[in-house]
């Protein structure tokens, strides 16, 4: 320390060379030593190897029957005691020092700059996921130290992406009316008394949230709903309906959107193809909650296929977690929270291109070698995962605003 200290006092780039040089010197000698006891171990004769152990086991012995376990009980509990009362003191500066301090602001002091104000930047960044995370997050939180790994969200093809810019006059007025967009393009119902108050930045919610979907077509002269409006079969007259719903909207906005879904829609894409295979109104068409094509990646997350995942089908042979929806009748059922669907169902803005919510048989992986193993991913595995932000990546459902806060509402109660 004394070498160090007088080193860096005379000054200039020779002293840190020499710091360096000491240093290196240090730990060679350090190497040289451990070395040479082994070497003189090595060549110990057997006798004076067990006398020396002995002689080591003694002196252990002893020191610990030396402090008894009252001793120690007691010096732990002074230890606790001293810890405890350090951090209580510190607390309670801390308390005296902010409390009501908005009320004692003082515009000469540099707040910007006080260690409890600072919590730095996003500089840790996660070996396995490239997850970015401030000082003190823990390892896990990103992706369970490497055990999870979940495909990318693809980007949000054009108009999209620059309706989530928030760059153009037609992208903020997209942006400050999400939610309402959102529930022109919605195939299920969302369900749950909403907290509004005077202000209110966030979405907040009361009791239990229903997602509820009905038939894909509607009886004659009944109002259009939901999924049924995908099916009308006529651009404009699509176009009219959705207005309908909020007339503060702009038709060209949801023109484009429209369009989007339609063409890139897997979910949007297998109604139709289910709608065609339907002969009657007592056909239905069953998507299971969690299973998945044979022979295709657990997970991949495409919407379900009609094969095993989603079929047309006449009778009853389904699980109670599925989602069964009839060609044409009056019920409305229940989106269970852990079907595949669910996401993608309530948020087609997010989810454009029908991918997967969070369902049973998403697995987690091996950190070292990336094979899936037989062990579940948690909800809240899946949605940590899906919530952070990665080096050289954009996360898009950041960018949706008061839509991105129901979106967090709603997914919670999975966790
Ligand atoms: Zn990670």
């Amino acid at each position: 320390m004394f070498l160090e200290f007088k080193i860096v006092t005379s000054s200039g780039k020779n002293s840190k060379k020499q710091i360096a040089k000491a240093r290196n010197e240090d730990s060679r000698q350090r190497e040289r030593n451990r070395l040479s006891i082994i070497q003189r171990r090595h060549t110990e004769p057997a006798e004076r190897r067990s006398a020396r152990l002995e002689d080591a086991r003694l002196r252990t012995q002893e020191s610990r029957s030396a402090a008894t376990d009252l001793v120690r009980y007691q010096q732990n509990g002074c230890e606790r005691v001293r810890i405890a009362g350090t951090r209580t003191q510190r607390t309670a500066d801390l308390n005296l020092q902010y409390h009501r301090l908005a009320f004692r602001y003082n515009p000469a002091i540099d707040y910007s700059s006080s260690r409890n104000v600072v919590i730095g930047q996003m500089s840790h960044v996660c070996t396995y996921c490239q997850a970015l995370k401030f000082n003190n997050e823990t390892k896990g939180m990103c992706c369970a130290g490497g055990k999870i790994k979940l495909p990318h969200l693809e980007a949000p093809p054009e108009p999209l992406k620059t309706l989530l810019s928030g760059s153009t006059a037609e992208s903020k007025h997209f942006l400050s009316n999400i939610r309402k967009y959102n529930s022109c393009f919605q195939m299920t119902s969302f369900g749950a008394e909403i907290v509004t108050a005077q202000f209110m930045p966030t979405f907040k919610i009361k009791g239990q949230i229903y997602h509820k979907a009905g038939s894909l077509l509607p009886f004659k002269d009944r109002d259009l709903k939901f999924l049924q409006m995908y099916f009308i079969g006529d651009d404009k007259d699509e176009i009219d309906a959705r207005y309908g719903i909020h007339t503060s909207l702009r038709r060209s906005i949801i023109s484009q959107l429209q369009e989007l879904l339609h063409e890139r829609s897997n979910l949007v894409q297998l109604f139709k193809i289910a709608i065609d295979m339907m002969p009657s109104d007592t056909h239905k068409i069953v998507i299971h909650a969690d299973k998945t094509p044979v022979g295709e990646h657990v997970r991949r997350y495409n919407a379900p296929t009609i094969n095993e995942v989603a079929i047309v089908m006449v009778g009853d042979q389904f699980q109670p977690r599925d989602i069964v929806l009839h060609r044409r009748n009056d019920q409305l059922i229940n989106v269970g929270e852990i079907h595949r669907c669910y996401d993608a169902l309530q948020y087609p803005i997010i989810f454009w291109d029908g991918a997967d919510g969070y369902h049973f048989n998403v697995k987690m992986v091996n950190p070292v070698n990336g094979a899936e193993i037989n062990k579940k991913c948690s909800a809240m595995n899946f949605y940590a995962y899906r919530l952070m932000i990665r080096r050289n990546e954009d996360n898009y459902i950041m960018k949706y605003r008061q839509l991105f806060h129901q979106y967090i509402v709603d997914m919670y109660v999975k966790i």
